[in-house]
């Protein structure tokens, strides 16, 4: 073999632009008769065999297939075994879907150098080139999505998780159009961030915990003392049409404040976000805030919003963050719980009962009768 003559790496990047050169090793993605092959490459003597080898990923494992230098031929070059890679490795490639055979007008690797744009987003691609990730959207920072490759599977979004947000991205069949409708649905959903960003900054939220990801739709803060209130929006397009708001608290507490609420929804005022809304249905200059966030909260003392450890595990804050919110019905007991311990608690009771989605049983330090809705509760 006459090695004297070396090219250099040009033509073949040209010729397979998804491949990412670091010396003499190459990886990436290439296509060849219709099928996509993620592979590995070293070629120390380009573009001749000397010293050659090759791995390739395998469908549905994560392992490599190496290449045996007893298939490759004595005059082949670099780019004679790129051409049979259906042949040497026939159970290696991913096929396209029939949905992607039709022609293919741009290189899927040429359409993401074209949406590279450091001011509007993040792009991020991964070392074989099968994960692409847009991330620190321009102003909606938290926000993400990530697109296998060459699929265009949608495989992690930042959007609520309520909607089959997946379905509808993946009906388009270019990167480009993808990320362009997931920044439509970012301003879209303005008025349902918004609706919770008030609620964020000027409650206390005490599930989940902040912060809270972008994908969630519901809260629970609090209203006063050992009474929440639990806001959820179901369809994400339509936060008011869609809410719902439950009370959470001691029994007699809540059959009162029920009213006060159904009175207030009837007078709702549509020019006024959620949360200002629901300061004046409840007749508050402004909802409790955190202990230790410098000022207090609508009618709320010191006392009320001081953290209070469950008197059945005794600690504060469970591991996924819930603290205790569940009271007793007796205005003469003082004990709250975490709904979780609580559940287990009345699991051990002979006399427990659950009707619908309310589980019935006993306090555990005064015997009261308790109802209370754990699926409400322990959602996630
Ligand atoms: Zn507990
Ligand atoms: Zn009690």
């Amino acid at each position: 073999m006459d090695l004297s003559n070396i090219e250099n790496w040009d033509t073949f990047l040209l010729r397979y632009p998804g491949i990412i050169l670091s010396g003499s090793r190459a990886r990436g993605t290439v296509k060849i008769k219709n099928k996509w092959y993620r592979l590995r490459l070293n070629c120390p003597y380009f573009p001749h065999l000397k010293d050659f080898s090759l791995e390739i990923q395998q469908p549905q494992k994560n392992t490599l297939a190496k290449i045996s230098n007893n298939d490759l031929q004595t005059h082949w070059t670099v780019y004679d075994v790129m051409e049979n890679l259906p042949i040497l490795y026939n159970d290696c490639g991913f096929a396209f879907s029939s949905k992607e055979e039709k022609p293919v007008t741009t290189n899927i690797y040429q359409a993401i150098a074209d949406l590279y744009a450091p001011e509007r987003y993040l792009l991020e691609l991964d070392d074989l080139c099968t994960r692409l990730r847009f991330s620190k959207f321009e102003e909606n920072e938290q926000h993400y999505l990530q697109i296998e490759l060459p699929s265009l599977k949608i495989s992690d979004h930042s959007l609520p998780s309520c909607f089959a947000w997946e379905e509808q991205l993946q009906k388009y069949d270019n990167i480009s159009a993808i990320v362009q409708q997931f920044q439509k649905y970012i301003q879209d959903l303005q008025p349902f961030y918004e609706n919770f960003a008030d609620i964020d900054e000027l409650c206390y939220v005490v599930q989940p915990r902040p912060p809270v990801s972008t994908k969630c739709n519901w809260r629970i803060f609090v209203l006063r003392e050992r009474v929440y209130l639990k806001l959820v929006i179901a369809d994400p397009f339509a936060s008011m049409a869609s809410m719902s708001i439950q009370i959470i608290g001691p029994t007699q507490a809540v059959e009162e404040l029920r009213r006060t609420l159904s009175e207030g929804l009837s007078t709702w005022d549509a020019e006024l976000d959620i949360h200002k809304n629901l300061l004046r249905i409840f007749n508050l200059c402004y909802f409790p805030m955190p202990p230790g966030s410098g000022w207090l909260g609508g009618e709320a003392d010191n006392a009320s919003t001081e953290p209070q450890f469950c008197n059945i595990c005794y600690s504060y804050q469970l591991d996924e963050g819930q603290i205790p919110i569940v009271s007793c019905d007796n205005i003469k007991c003082t004990m709250i719980y975490h709904a979780a311990c609580l559940k287990e608690w009345f699991n051990t009771l002979s006399d427990g009962k659950d009707f619908l989605s309310v589980s019935f049983g006993a306090c555990p330090f005064c015997k009261t009768k308790l109802s209370t809705s754990f699926s409400e509760l322990l959602l996630n």
